[in-house]
């Protein structure tokens, strides 16, 4: 569990780092020394990085939700994209950065803060916390997206619907939302990460009612849609392991073994001990042996 203190600890005991932990401050005009001055630590400047830059996940947050967060020195030097060429993933005190898109030489490597990616003007809230203004491909195509605040809206005011709703008045209220989320899209062919949101939302309320086409029929537009870099943001492969899952509930075990390899690739995992480590839950099933 990371703290503030805990950081003052670990660079206490290894001072040698202080200048890429300092460095971390953007704005920090003075240079500092590579040794902490007489061994002493800047707290508040401490405070003010740690703030900015640990790194934890709502999936790992305690029942009161509080984030284990960790403060990875090396990729929080990585700047942010929303639509970014490269995607961190940790296991622990591990984070390993892979690449999800093509990149071409002297392309600068993006990563993107925001887990999981909502839409337009919650992303831009959330980035006003590192004081910047993200001008990757997608902001811009939202920002040119006419539709875009009021699909916002709409998505938002459904999502706090969803939390006092039953799976029942979920799709009564969701069918004729995403009818109309499908509208405001029509003009735009990239991207549709809003329409696939709400499709997930939905396929989670057919599974509780026990109607597995429904539910596969909205998870497979979802894969139509996301089949683009953020399909990594998005975590598509948990998507694909909810399908592989209503697949073997319904004996086609080939198509449940195919959502499974490509749940293996977006979470790069080679070999299937490794997949097994992510999916506890998952493990006794027949398409993972
Ligand atoms: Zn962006």
């Amino acid at each position: 569990m990371h703290n503030d203190l805990n950081t003052m600890k670990n660079l206490k005991n290894n001072p040698q780092r202080s200048k890429e932990i300092y460095g971390l401050c953007s704005g920090e005009e003075n240079e500092r020394d590579e040794e902490i001055p007489f061994g002493i630590i800047d707290a508040s400047l401490i405070q003010r990085i740690c703030e900015t830059n640990r790194y934890g996940t709502a999936e790992k947050a305690d029942k009161n939700g509080k984030l284990d967060s960790h403060l990875f020195i090396l990729t929080s030097y990585f700047n942010h994209a929303c639509l970014a060429n490269a995607f961190r993933y940790d296991y622990g005190d591990v984070m390993i950065v892979y690449a999800s898109d093509d990149i071409k030489k002297g392309e600068e490597i993006c990563i993107s803060y925001l887990d999981p990616l909502h839409g337009f003007l919650d992303r831009q809230k959330k980035l006003s916390g590192w004081k910047f203004t993200c001008q990757c491909k997608l902001c811009e195509i939202d920002s040119k997206d006419p539709n875009c605040l009021k699909r916002d809206e709409m998505w938002k005011e459904f999502r706090e619907y969803e939390k006092v709703a039953s799976p029942k008045e979920i799709i009564a209220k969701g069918e004729p939302l995403l009818k109309k989320i499908r509208e405001s899209y029509i003009n735009r062919n990239e991207f549709k990460y809003v329409l696939a949101d709400t499709l997930i939302d939905l396929s989670f309320a057919y599974s509780h009612l026990e109607n597995l086409s429904k539910s596969i029929q909205c998870l497979e537009e979802v894969l139509t849609l996301m089949d683009n870099p953020l399909q990594y943001i998005m975590r598509m492969g948990d998507i694909y392991v909810n399908l592989a899952i209503c697949y073997e509930i319904k004996g086609n075990m080939k198509k449940g073994a195919k959502m499974i390899e490509k749940s293996m690739e977006l979470r790069f995992c080679k070999e299937m001990d490794h997949f097994k480590l992510l999916y506890p839950d998952f493990i006794h099933s027949s398409l993972l042996r």
